[in-house]
């Protein structure tokens, strides 16, 4: 597969370009807003081609995909352009600031013939399909509950507009608590009905929230707690899931690494559970390029990437308005 990168950005350089050459993909280009940031990134890379002009990007008639990590609001024209040039399209989370954008960037590739799909790398994670497994193979009887918790510091490098630019999609909630929802939804097969929640500026937010906690009702009728913050240096991340029969704990496993641990507990007694240490980018690139090859679904879809940015929109609404909101997922099934 040749892939275009668009978007000279800290997540392509520290996971996604050894992900994508790991699975023999080939990087022909890479795009940035500025032909000099451009030139320096591909540069420090080895891309053979670099620029600022996205039609030239897509006109190469070498590049097959494209993968988007530029800031939020770049994703829905440079993702509609990319299917408007017949390009396959792996895209950032949040996909785009609003569903709207979001379902006609997945509708526009539906229509195209063409691969969506949407870089939610914690369900590509050994850890999150062992917890997945013990719930599915009924180890823990009827779930009643999941924890998450995914309140973390921020990285120096990362303090920009994460932090300062609603315009940008900044904020915690699109950014954390969007791959909370995709976690519930892929651990629990299920999508949220409705939440409650609240926001606040705890230290590093300026005109975005940096932190949240939230409660989702699920139609099985178990419910969801998640706790996302930019601020927490020692709170580490994990999540609990406890049913009739037996709960889990998972420390650590909301990450980028395959690092963490699970500890399974039921009437018999603790139980510390193994998992494949895996890439998790690398997992996701993987299932990409089967997908684009006719075989099987990416990890995530462009759909899966709607309904949990649908998830983290109304999570905001719920905590702005201070009321309880249902999960608006307009058509999308
Ligand atoms: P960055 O801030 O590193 O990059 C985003 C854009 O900002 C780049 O495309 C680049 O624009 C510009 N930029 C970055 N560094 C500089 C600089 N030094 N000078 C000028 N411009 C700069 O963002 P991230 O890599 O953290 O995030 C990018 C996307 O990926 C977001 O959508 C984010 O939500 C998502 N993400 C997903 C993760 C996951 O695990 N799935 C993890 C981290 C991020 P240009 O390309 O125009 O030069």
């Amino acid at each position: 597969m040749r892939w275009a990168l668009i978007g000279a950005s800290t997540i392509a350089h520290q996971y996604m370009i050894g992900a994508i050459r790991a699975e023999r993909g080939e990087i022909v280009r890479v795009l940035s807003a500025t032909p000099e940031r451009a030139g320096q990134f591909a540069a420090d890379h080895q891309i053979q081609q670099s620029g600022s002009d996205l039609g030239e990007a897509l006109a190469d008639p070498q590049v097959e995909a494209v993968y988007i990590s530029t800031t939020n609001e770049k994703h829905l024209p440079q993702a509609l352009a990319a299917v408007q040039a017949g390009k396959h399209v792996l895209c950032e989370k949040p996909l785009a600031l609003t569903l709207d954008d979001a379902v006609a960037m997945v509708r526009a590739a539906e229509k195209s013939g063409l691969v969506f799909a949407t870089n939610h790398h914690l369900r590509c994670s050994g850890s999150h399909r062992a917890v997945r497994g013990l719930i599915t193979s009924g180890r823990i009887g009827r779930v009643l509950s999941l924890r998450l918790h995914h309140a973390v510091y921020l990285p120096p490098h990362l303090q920009g507009w994460r932090i300062n630019s609603p315009g940008a999609g900044g904020g915690v909630i699109p950014d954390i608590t969007v791959h909370g929802a995709d976690v519930a939804r892929f651990l629990l097969g299920e999508d949220p009905v409705t939440v409650v929640a609240q926001m606040a500026s705890s230290g590093l937010g300026e005109g975005v929230e940096d932190s949240a906690m939230s409660v989702w009702s699920m139609p099985s009728g178990a419910m969801v707690m998640s706790h996302e913050s930019f601020t927490h240096p020692f709170a580490g991340s994990g999540l609990e899931v406890h049913g009739t029969e037996g709960s889990i704990f998972a420390r650590d496993i909301m990450t980028q690494n395959p690092i963490g641990s699970i500890e399974l507990v039921t009437a018999s007694g603790r139980e510390t559970i193994a998992f494949d240490t895996h890439d998790l980018y690398q997992e996701g690139v993987r299932r990409f390029h089967a997908a684009v090859a006719g075989d099987g679904d990416p990890a995530a879809t462009g759909v899966d990437g709607v309904k949990s940015l649908a998830v983290a929109l109304a999570v905001r609404d719920a905590a702005a308005r201070g009321v309880r909101v249902a999960v608006n997922y307009g058509d999308v099934r």
